[in-house]
């Protein structure tokens, strides 16, 4: 049966999500859910997927960025992003503990807003503890793309979405990002769309 992403106006997506528990976690029906998600994010594709975006409100998001999502990008666009290929990734009720202060600004996309994008500024470099899906405890250093994948996932997990924290003055449907702005460094794009009359994104 296929599995529908939930898009944004469901409250799933603004709830916090439950931490699952040491018990839960070996659970058959958990292991399931795990190889679910990973079916949907590559159905989609994306490169990240949140629990509660398959309407199921529990601390758990997979991530995967192949390589063969990047092949026809240009290479100094994937240089700029720090876009690296990540293996498949399991993280259950991740934290973030370190954020770096140096941060990036870049046109992000989610699956739960289906054909929209915006620049959104996030820390260049995270720090996040989590469990795996054994349930051994992990902690991962992430710089660049996936940093920010990872921000964008675990906001999930805390009812946070990406238009929270965007530059409003941005945000755009995906035909104009591609036809106008994707190929655009993003010093040009900010003083074009006069990013700094952007009503600033949500705290959250
Ligand atoms: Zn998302």
């Amino acid at each position: 049966m296929a599995v529908e992403i939930v898009q944004v106006g469901d409250v799933v997506l603004r709830q916090a999500a439950r931490p699952l528990t040491l018990e839960e976690i070996p659970r058959k029906d958990t292991q399931q859910l795990i190889d679910k998600m990973r079916e949907v994010m590559r159905a989609a594709p994306g490169v990240g997927l949140a629990a509660p975006q398959i309407g199921i409100s529990l601390q758990l998001a997979v991530i995967e960025d192949r390589a063969e999502y990047v092949k026809d990008i240009d290479p100094q666009i994937l240089a700029d992003r720090e876009r690296k290929p990540v293996p498949f990734l399991v993280l259950i009720n991740p934290q973030i503990v370190e954020r770096s202060a140096d941060e990036a600004e870049f046109f992000e996309g989610c699956l739960s807003l289906s054909g929209f994008s915006a620049v959104v500024k996030r820390a260049r470099g995270v720090t996040v503890e989590f469990l795996d899906r054994e349930g051994n405890p992990q902690r991962m250093e992430a710089r660049g793309w996936f940093a920010r994948i990872l921000q964008h996932e675990i906001d999930h997990l805390n009812g946070c979405l990406y238009i929270d924290r965007m530059q409003s003055r941005s945000f755009m449907n995906l035909d104009h990002l591609t036809r106008y702005w994707k190929d655009l460094p993003m010093e040009r794009v900010r003083k074009e769309l006069r990013l700094d009359l952007s009503v600033p994104g949500g705290q959250a």
